[in-house]
């Protein structure tokens, strides 16, 4: 429900967004091409979104919004870069697809591997093809089939990864959805994150099964839960002990949280490293482009230098390539300090405007990822896990993000996403987050809870 325009002093036009969605929704399921942009989760209209630029969104009714969703992490840099449009303009006047090597995907791979701790990368185009790609390589290399993921954990919409917990800890998935064969998650263990006891546990009974585990490096898609200090390497340790590979999921983490991604915040000085790592969002600088990377004698196990198939049309598209070449290149430190300070400041403001109202709320990072979470009491202080992220009031959320909707500020559409900022969010853009957020939190405060429903949605 869109806040009252007399609680929040902002009236909003959406004719325009409600009669492309009328008509979208005849023409696509539920009017959208990705679940959670269709604002399910907080009701309303969804803004179609006619233009980008920098920190700002402009929907087709004319409105303008300060953009913290940032097409879901990509746009590090903000929208419509003038550095990437003229790279891309440039690309894109030399052909858009050759189906042959190309020199972009050269210097991106370059780029990657300069970054982070893989030796090799394949280039695919989404991070649901790099996860699958993941686990297929993993399973092709151990010859074992199991998989260990974490609830909560947002893979991409991999069959084998789309599995929810069965009952008790260590016991096979179940599909996630209809339209998943019972057997292909008959393989996949899912675990609660963040219980190591668990993952030993599950070892324990099944190691010379297991294939991977698979986990996001922080996790960002049930709101932002960070590892608990040494979770990561301790998986790494479990996998290495066992024979198996260490997967970690840096779709959403790489290249945003640190110029390679979460492993520099919790893997780099410890000496260690995944076995397998996934990449995607910013790599692609708004693009279709993701990667797996890892080991040289892992990776090349993968055709046509190894035995395990995959393949791509458009992998290593030469205008995907380009704009995230350019993106990497144009993220510098001075762009991470500006992230990461820029998010400090939001997560600041976000805390003292809900302290203020009085809502009970855990405000949660993995650098300058972060995210908040509206809870039932002010004893609830850290969320750990899916368990706990789905004790979320979301009635409270779906009020505060209308009322900042309302007042000119783009937020997730959902209580389980991250906030994004990017490096074009200056001080005009995070004062207008900081002039809404009061209204928004005394918006949030006045909701009455409805009956309950926590469903929590998938990643885009
Ligand atoms: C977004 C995301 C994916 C899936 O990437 P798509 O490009 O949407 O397929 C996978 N893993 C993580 C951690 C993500 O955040």
């Amino acid at each position: 429900m869109p806040a009252d325009p007399s609680l929040t002093g902002h009236a909003r036009s959406t004719a325009a967004s409600e009669a492309l969605y009328a008509r979208a929704c005849d023409l696509a399921p539920g009017g959208v091409n990705s679940p959670v942009r269709a604002f399910g989760a907080v009701g309303g209209t969804p803004v179609f979104v006619r233009r980008g630029r920098g920190p700002y969104l402009y929907d087709v009714d004319g409105n303008e919004y300060v953009d913290l969703v940032c097409s879901w992490g990509p746009l590090i840099l903000g929208h419509a870069h003038p550095q990437v449009v003229e790279a891309v303009t440039t690309a894109v006047a030399n052909g858009t697809s050759y189906g042959t090597p190309s020199e972009p995907e050269v210097e991106l791979a370059a780029e990657i591997v300069d970054r982070t701790p893989v030796e090799m990368v394949r280039l695919v185009s989404s991070g649901t093809e790099a996860t699958m790609t993941a686990v297929r390589l993993a399973r092709g290399v151990t010859g074992r089939d199991v998989v260990v993921k974490f609830a909560g954990c947002y893979h991409g919409h991999v069959d084998a990864l789309l599995a929810a917990a069965g009952s008790g800890v260590a016991t096979f998935g179940l599909p996630g959805t209809p339209g998943i064969p019972a057997a292909s998650t008959a393989s996949t263990i899912v675990l609660p994150y963040n219980n190591l006891d668990a993952v030993k546990q599950t070892f324990a009974e099944y190691g010379d099964q297991i294939a991977c585990v698979i986990t996001e490096a922080a996790v960002g898609n049930m709101g932002v839960v960070p590892p608990r200090p040494g979770f990561n390497h301790a998986l790494a340790e479990q996998c290495r002990r066992h024979g198996a590979l260490f997967i970690s999921d840096e779709v959403m983490t790489g290249f945003r949280v640190t110029r390679s991604g979460h492993w520099a915040l919790d893997g780099a000085d410890e000496g260690w490293a995944p076995d397998l790592m996934t990449f995607g969002k910013v790599m692609g600088g708004g693009f279709p482009a993701a990667a797996v990377g890892g080991r040289r004698e892992v990776m090349e196990r993968l055709a046509p230098a190894g035995p395990v198939y995959q393949a791509g049309t458009l992998s290593g598209n030469p205008v995907a390539a380009t704009a995230g070449l350019t993106t990497l290149r144009l993220a510098t430190d001075d762009v991470y300090a500006h992230l990461d300070q820029a998010a400090g400041r939001l997560q600041e403001l976000a805390g003292k405007a809900l302290t203020e109202a009085g809502v009970p709320h855990v405000i949660q990072a993995a650098g300058n990822l972060f995210s908040v979470f509206f809870v039932d009491s002010d004893e609830v202080t850290v969320i750990d896990n899916f368990d706990a992220a789905n004790k979320q009031a979301t009635h409270r959320y779906a009020a505060f993000f209308h009322a900042m909707l309302d007042a000119g500020v783009y937020l997730p559409p959902s209580a389980y996403e991250a906030w994004f900022v990017s490096a074009a969010h200056d001080d005009r853009a995070l004062d207008r987050v900081a002039e809404a957020l009061p209204v928004a939190a005394a918006a949030a405060a006045a909701t009455p809870p409805p009956p309950a429903d926590n469903s929590a949605g998938a990643g885009e």
